[in-house]
């Protein structure tokens, strides 16, 4: 992606007042075999997708976000639900005296809490900032972290931040029956590797499958409309 379309690279003169992409992630651990960055550079790839097809800016990504549940394993960082709300609440009104539109572009479900309340707050202020999810349009609930999905979007985007000597099944559970402890003891206590999902199996070529997907899925939500939370939503036809 040419450096065009990034906010970094411009100068003041060449803003206009377009919308703006926030890619959201998160630096976290995402099992032996894969990189801490995987959610940002998920959120990167999709922000870059959406301005690809829509047109607007792509802003520096936050690479940090709320991972309390992953603090067990080594090199996470979180900074917590509390201050990435302020920091999305405060990134908003500072870009919304320029940008037409502010989007979040989320690929940590851990910030999702924080992302509703700072954008509905936003948005009760008069700012159009809305946020939506990196995801295919019929997510997997057993591939929910560090499984074959973001695997293989991995394996295509950045094939040196996988290690396939060190990929293994890690817990297979639907997410909803896992979620109450989770909440309470941490992905630790769930899943031993940190792996909710099972990464065997994953391809390059699968993940620029899924990428595509995701990025369609997100442009079918960026022309649709806000829920309650905040979040863009497909118009159903
Ligand atoms: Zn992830």
């Amino acid at each position: 992606m040419s450096g065009d379309d990034e906010l970094a690279t411009r100068t003041w003169p060449e803003i206009e007042a377009a919308t703006v992409f926030v890619p959201l992630g998160s630096t976290e651990q995402h099992g032996p075999h894969l990189s801490l960055g995987t959610d940002t550079a998920i959120a990167v790839a999709v922000a870059r997708g959406l301005v690809a097809v829509h047109g607007g800016l792509v802003a520096p990504e936050i690479a940090y976000g709320s991972s309390g549940e992953h603090e067990d394993f080594p090199g996470t960082v979180s900074i917590g639900a509390e201050a990435l709300e302020l920091l999305i609440t405060e990134f908003g009104r500072s870009a919304m005296r320029w940008a037409a539109r502010v989007v979040f572009v989320n690929g940590h479900g851990g910030n999702v809490g924080a992302l509703a309340a700072a954008v509905t707050r936003l948005r009760r202020e008069g700012r159009d900032v809305a946020w939506l999810p990196c995801g295919t349009a019929a997510p997997d609930p057993a591939d929910t972290h560090a499984g074959r999905i973001e695997t293989s979007v991995m394996a295509h985007l950045r094939p040196g931040d996988v290690r396939p000597d060190r990929m293994a099944a890690g817990e297979t559970r639907p997410l909803d029956e896992l979620l109450g402890v989770l909440r309470v003891a941490g992905m630790r206590a769930v899943a031993p590797t940190g792996v909710l999902g099972d990464p065997r199996g994953a391809t390059a070529a699968s993940g620029e499958v899924i990428l595509a997907e995701m990025i369609a899925t997100a442009r079918a939500r960026l022309e649709g409309t806000v829920d309650r939370y905040g979040c863009l939503q497909k118009v159903l036809t």
